[in-house]
């Protein structure tokens, strides 16, 4: 069954049961724009062709297996189950501002294996289709409807890393601000990588707006191959370059996510090394505080004095800087952690994520 997101296989639909073309424009405008359950959008469109479209289109590609309100600020973390019952996540965080921002998933697990990610600790299942990727959307929108709100920010920066479902992330980028479905501004995505130098530089030829930003975490080759495995493949002095490639063809700065751990990268000398990596790159830094998972007991995260010297030295020397601060500490706020405590919670019920100590095909 075609997916309402395959535009090419809904248009041969729509052909062989004849009907007109502006009426399927209503109905996507209804699904996309104004947040309608399918079967709300699909009475756009009169009998008997309602039904047979209904019959033929699928319009989710996911369920959703349970939704997780924050009870201390306005994160939402839904839970998400695939045709083949495996369990993603995506969070709705509502912010101070009045604007809502969607964090989606692009893979079942993560084959980057980062240590201080309970994601990562899975391994890697699968990659999600673009139709999985854009329907975390879709389904959000549909809930944030009710509070009269919407997403206006997406970022991809749930479970996995983007670029090794690069394909998949392509296309989904395509259905994101593309006028007949959701017209979203490429401005307002963001991806977010461990750094995977050549997909970022492609990134930014073919989306020059869409932003991008790198999980650093540390400007020591040593360390930063200690927390994040994937820096054995791309040493910094490589992922330098690319950041560097990337700002020519963007022309605005990247984001630099940094997660501050106590005692591995949050001393002066460690703050030094991040200054001088990215002297003469415009760059916004973002220091994350590290929430802890029961998987990496040996990383703690650095208290607020810490926190706060280390913030001072980058501003000393003219960055841009902000603390971020972590929403829904009380719904297992780390990627992936609500996911493995669900599987938990399911074992049997749901099948959980299949430990692979390969990435999928298309890897780079
Ligand atoms: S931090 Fe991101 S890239 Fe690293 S293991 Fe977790 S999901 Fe994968």
């Amino acid at each position: 069954m075609p997916s309402i997101h395959d535009l090419a296989a809904i248009e041969l639909v729509r052909r062989r049961l004849k009907f007109d073309r502006y009426r399927l424009r209503q109905v996507r405008n209804a699904f996309y724009k104004k947040y309608l359950p399918a079967a709300v959008a699909l009475e756009e469109i009169a009998e008997p062709h309602r039904t047979a479209l209904a019959a033929e289109v699928e319009f989710h590609a996911l369920t959703l297996e349970s939704r997780h309100d924050s009870r201390i600020d306005g994160a939402t973390k839904l839970i998400f189950r695939t045709s083949a019952g495996l369990l993603i996540e995506s969070v709705i965080l509502r912010l101070t501002t009045g604007r809502t921002t969607l964090c989606v998933s692009t893979q079942v697990g993560c084959a980057a294996h980062c240590d201080f990610c309970a994601t990562g600790k899975m391994g890697i299942a699968r990659n999600l289709s673009a139709a999985e990727i854009v329907d975390q959307l879709v389904q959000a929108n549909q809930l944030l409807a009710a509070e009269s709100r919407s997403v206006r920010n997406l970022v991809f920066m749930g479970m996995g890393e983007p670029f090794h479902n690069e394909e998949q992330l392509e296309a989904s980028i395509q259905l994101l601000i593309d006028p007949a479905c959701f017209h979203l501004n490429p401005r307002r995505l963001l991806i977010s990588t461990v750094g995977i130098p050549e997909a970022m530089t492609r990134m930014a030829q073919r989306h020059p707006q869409v932003r991008l930003a790198l999980s650093l975490h540390s400007a020591r080759q040593d360390v930063r191959r200690q927390i994040m495995p994937i820096a054995e493949r791309y040493p910094l002095e490589v992922l330098r370059q690319a950041l560097v490639e990337v700002f020519a063809l963007q022309g605005h700065e990247v984001m630099i996510e940094y997660l501050l751990l106590a005692d591995v990268n949050d001393q002066s000398d460690d703050a030094a090394a991040l200054i001088d990596y990215v002297r003469d790159i415009p760059v916004h830094i973002n220091l994350i505080p590290y929430n802890p998972i029961a998987e990496a007991p040996h990383l703690r995260g650095s208290d607020r004095p810490r926190r706060e010297a280390f913030s001072a030295q980058l501003k000393a020397a003219g960055l841009a800087v902000t603390t971020r601060y972590s929403l829904g500490a009380d719904i297992a706020a780390a990627c992936g952690q609500l996911v493995r405590q669900e599987h938990r919670k399911n074992a049997g019920a749901a099948r959980v994520v299949t430990l692979k100590s390969n990435p999928p095909a298309n890897v780079s």
